[in-house]
């Protein structure tokens, strides 16, 4: 079987989606798309699935029930320019190859993030690792903004002028801060990937990894769009419930009124509304 290649993912390679105030991220290459999950998954199901729409609904089915492995097929390569601290979140996520660039061997560039003035907020009473909504005045974020530019330029300063001295440049870069930018490659499958953008896409996540995740999330968009779409309303977009949080829905639902007519009205047809109603059968 010919490579899978879909125009509108090859329109984007290369292509850089800019991200914070000198960060990027870009397709460097990928592997299949929705078709080598169909295909991957005929090898267990056989080859019952051929039009478009029972593809789709195979695609569906394999996210609505986690079987995970089909997605596991596509890859996709990445070559990301972000913030040391934002690098650290990223790197929890163990199931990537990367390779980052090094400041043992190459200078470090004189490149750090400053976060717009819209970003700068107070700590968050209620949620201990985020921001809160409230405004900060203006000239303390302009005082913020400004403490954390001299900051930068003092570090790279003392940088430069160690590695102006001949020190080694392992040494030279260890009180760098972690607004420096670095680079790497991170290449992923798109099971896991998915799984990293749930993550990080979520209003929990640090502000400046979101806007990474969201940029990546186009892109996998346009690689395999139909798996993107069951990723977001199976997983992205849907909620999980505890044992106590469904018996109070349970309680205040009346589910013999839900019939296969009334799902058809929001658009759920098929195996999937008949899935549905399996599971409302099962709230008592
Ligand atoms: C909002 C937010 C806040 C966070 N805060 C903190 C924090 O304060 N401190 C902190 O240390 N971390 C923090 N993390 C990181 C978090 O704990 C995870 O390490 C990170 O999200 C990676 O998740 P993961 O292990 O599921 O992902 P991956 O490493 O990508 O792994 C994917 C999946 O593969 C499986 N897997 C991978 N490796 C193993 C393994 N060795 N053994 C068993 N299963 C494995 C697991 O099922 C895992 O879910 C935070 C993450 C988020 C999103």
């Amino acid at each position: 079987m010919a490579r899978t290649t879909n125009p509108e993912a090859e329109n984007i390679l290369d292509k850089e989606f800019k991200c914070l105030n000198a960060g990027f991220v870009r397709l460097v290459d990928y592997m299949g798309g929705d078709e080598s999950i169909v295909q991957a998954a005929r090898v267990s199901y056989g080859r019952g699935t051929k039009s478009v729409n029972e593809d789709r609904g195979l695609i569906r089915y394999l996210m609505r029930h986690m079987h995970t492995t089909p997605f596991e097929m596509v890859e996709l390569k990445f070559h990301v320019k972000l913030p040391i601290f934002v690098a650290r979140q990223w790197i929890r996520h163990r199931t990537a190859n990367v390779n980052e660039y090094s400041g043992r061997y190459s200078i470090m560039n004189d490149e750090f993030y400053v976060p717009e003035e819209a970003a700068v907020h107070f700590q968050s009473l209620s949620n201990r690792q985020g921001r809160s909504e409230g405004e900060v005045p203006a000239d303390l974020r302009a005082k913020v903004l400004e403490m954390l530019v001299a900051s930068q330029r003092r570090s790279y300063a003392d940088y430069e002028q160690m590695l102006e001295s001949d020190i080694a440049r392992e040494l030279a870069r260890i009180n760098l801060p972690l607004s420096l930018y670095t680079e790497w490659y991170w290449k992923i499958d798109l099971h896991n990937l998915f799984h990293f953008l749930q993550l990080r896409m979520d209003v929990h996540a640090q502000y400046e990894i979101r806007v990474y995740a969201d940029a990546m999330s186009e892109i996998a968009k346009k690689v395999a769009p139909i798996a993107w779409e069951a990723f977001d309303d199976y997983l992205l977009r849907s909620e999980k419930f505890s044992r106590l949080e469904l018996k109070v829905i349970t309680a205040s639902l009346d589910v013999s009124r839900i019939t296969m007519e009334t799902l058809g009205q929001f658009g759920l047809k098929g195996r999937e509304a008949e899935e549905f109603l399996e599971k409302l059968s099962k709230l008592k």
